[in-house]
């Protein structure tokens, strides 16, 4: 399973256009990995997971087409993880030579409401609407993809995070995802993990609700192995920051993330998950 991030970055990604914060000061100096467009990841080439609203300077960037995606995965509507005005460009009008099959797009309640409030039609952009609560289990495009419930977006409350498992690796997909819940511990249990991606989104900051910091982060890691969910080879992969939560250049928290034991992705950053 091949993983490639679009965006790492949270809701105003980094830098802020609108904020002089040290964070974002030193990525508008410095650019490279300290620059994070807002969240999407591709896994290969066909899984697109979140529609943040960067995707086309993403791809413009690292020389990506989305025209073999097959199924999108969206985990909640906040407007960093999904655009719906993305998928106007998969309207026929907007496309020249490229005849594109249907796409899967896979999302919850709220993600629906919000597709149809902003006028999308599912024909125009050639949508299949796949409808799924936390619990349930789809097969899409080779994958056996399975929702669970994210401590996130509480006042809407259907934000979810994704297992996708490609009959031989097994990722777990936690962004964004707050601490869980006793009933998501216990429904993980029953799982193994080769990789996480999970978020770091407030890494420097006291506690907050519904993000991760650094120790809460840790905390996310201990538990998953302590249930027996992940184990010392199970890649955990930070993603997901935001200005608000840390000030510092990338290799600091790459440093700090590899002092837990997990890597630090940066845009354009790709990974090649492997079985146990
Ligand atoms: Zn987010
Ligand atoms: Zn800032
Ligand atoms: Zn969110």
């Amino acid at each position: 399973m091949q993983i490639t991030f679009l965006g790492t970055g949270a809701a105003e990604g980094i830098p802020s256009p609108f904020c002089n914060c040290d964070t974002c000061e030193h990525a508008r100096k410095h650019g490279g990995r300290n620059i994070r467009k807002r969240q999407s990841v591709l896994i290969d080439n066909k899984l697109l997971i979140d529609l943040g609203p960067d995707i086309f300077a993403s791809c413009a960037e690292q020389g990506l087409s989305l025209c073999d995606v097959e199924t999108m995965l969206i985990t909640h509507s906040h407007s960093d993880h999904f655009d719906p005005e993305n998928l106007v460009l998969r309207e026929k009008a907007y496309r020249l030579a490229t005849d594109l099959p249907d796409v899967t797009m896979i999302a919850g309640p709220s993600v629906w409401m919000r597709w149809d409030e902003e006028g999308m039609k599912d024909q125009r952009s050639q949508i299949k609407r796949t409808p799924i609560l936390p619990g349930r289990t789809i097969q899409a495009s080779g994958y056996t993809v399975t929702a669970i419930e994210a401590n996130h977006h509480g006042t809407v409350g259907d934000a979810m995070n994704y297992m996708i498992d490609d009959g031989s690796c097994v990722l777990l997909f936690a962004s964004d995802s707050g601490v869980y819940s006793e009933a998501v511990w216990h429904e993980l249990s029953a799982h193994r993990f080769d990789a996480v991606i999970l978020e770091g989104t407030v890494w420097g900051r006291p506690s907050v609700k519904e993000h991760l910091n650094e120790t809460d982060f840790k905390l996310m890691m201990e538990r998953m192995k302590d249930i027996g969910a992940a184990t010392d080879k199970t890649t955990f992969i930070a993603t997901h920051f935001s200005h608000q939560g840390w000030a510092g250049p990338h290799e600091e928290i790459e440093a700090k993330a590899a002092r837990l034991g997990a890597l630090c992705a940066y845009d354009g950053m790709s990974f090649q998950v492997r079985s146990q």
